[in-house]
């Protein structure tokens, strides 16, 4: 597959991204997959998934996983809800995601991705601790099928996250690196946290985000790929000098015309691919 293959998020459950036939409408060649309900996860639905996508030539590159109890409406709901940082549903959501992580197995994709929630506290906190085994856990049962573990970026500070992925001190610990939930988060400049967890970098959503806020505009409002402030250019460049060939993959949750924007942004991410590759 060519270097920086395009991508976007692909739903079988509905509702969420796209399905198949508007994958391939898009003519792109990868997809993040949104992990399925259980429901949908049987042996029989994953041989079929796997033979839908290999006859349409798409390559799955990240399983990513989602609750249905997740809630971003506020910053403060996101603390409360979401990934396995709640200690209530942090149980049961392990089980899920070791699940899950079998689900892309089975189905020949070697990573899965999730916002983990916000990682609490100071390394010496005991809630910090809890959340490194938690990790550790998810990423040991990766490694037994030659698996990694994205982290999606943007709730901490490039530091923050840099001492996380440390104190769980795992290979299979990377990142999923989403420039615009660092504008969205508050967490710092994009392309100085790039900089900084570079080296732990194995895929990327390409989203956008205008620092400036409308008065009634929701916190976690993303812009169309090329008119926020990311600087979707220099986002690039900078993973051209880090060495990552791997998907683009376009992120574009709240607007009122997302298949139009979706398909903008990939003509912006094919014609900056071509300027800075040659
Ligand atoms: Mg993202």
């Amino acid at each position: 597959m060519q270097i920086w293959p395009t991508g976007i998020f692909a739903s079988i459950d509905g509702g969420l991204g796209a399905g198949i036939e508007s994958v391939q409408k898009l003519g792109v060649p990868t997809v993040q997959l949104s992990a399925p309900s259980a429901a949908l996860r049987t042996a029989e639905d994953c041989a079929q998934i796997k033979a839908e996508f290999a006859a349409a030539g798409i390559q799955i590159s990240v399983v990513f996983i989602g609750f249905p109890e997740d809630d971003y409406q506020t910053v403060e709901h996101v603390v409360q809800t979401v990934g396995l940082v709640p200690e209530g549903t942090r149980e049961a959501r392990l089980k899920e995601t070791l699940e899950i992580a079998d689900f892309a197995a089975a189905l020949g994709v070697d990573a899965i991705g999730m916002h983990l929630g916000f990682v609490p506290g100071e390394p010496q906190d005991a809630a910090f601790q809890q959340l490194v085994e938690v990790t550790r856990a998810v990423c040991d049962h990766c490694r037994n099928q030659g698996q990694f573990f994205h982290l999606e970026t943007g709730q901490e500070t490039a530091d923050e996250l840099l001492t996380f992925i440390e104190a769980v001190g795992r290979d299979e610990l990377k990142v999923n690196f989403d420039p615009a939930n660092m504008i969205l988060y508050g967490a710092g400049d994009p392309l100085e946290a790039l900089d900084r967890v570079g080296a732990h970098v194995r895929s990327v959503h390409c989203k956008d985000a205008s620092e400036t806020r409308r008065a009634d505009q929701p916190w976690y409002e993303d812009a169309p790929l090329g008119t926020g402030d990311v600087n979707i250019e220099a986002f690039l460049r900078k993973l051209n000098d880090l060495g990552y060939e791997g998907p683009l993959t376009i992120e574009r949750e709240y607007s009122p015309d997302q298949a139009g924007d979706i398909a903008s942004a990939l003509k912006l991410l094919e014609g900056l691919r071509a300027k800075i590759l040659g």
